[in-house]
């Protein structure tokens, strides 16, 4: 399981470890695709449920899995 964060929260900690973005992006950008998968956004290669955080960064519908080829979520985020 995806452990759930803030949007903000997971802004801060993307911030933290990548340069160059903007904060006030990131957190449209999060919003945006969180909204998305509340509305059913599916990943486009699996069908699965999007894993918003990543989809959100990446700028690609995906789920967890498709987005970093492992099977365990446990050490990660979800943002809700
Ligand atoms: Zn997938």
């Amino acid at each position: 399981m995806l452990n759930p964060i803030s949007v903000e929260k997971f802004a801060d900690m993307v911030m933290e470890n990548n340069k160059g973005y903007r904060k006030k992006d990131l957190l449209r950008d999060l919003r945006n695709t969180l909204e998305e998968k509340k509305n059913g956004a599916k990943c486009m290669v699996c069908g699965a449920p999007i894993w918003a955080a990543g989809s959100a960064i990446t700028g690609t519908n995906l789920c967890f899995t498709c987005t970093t080829g492992e099977a365990d979520d446990s050490e990660d985020y979800e943002i809700e």
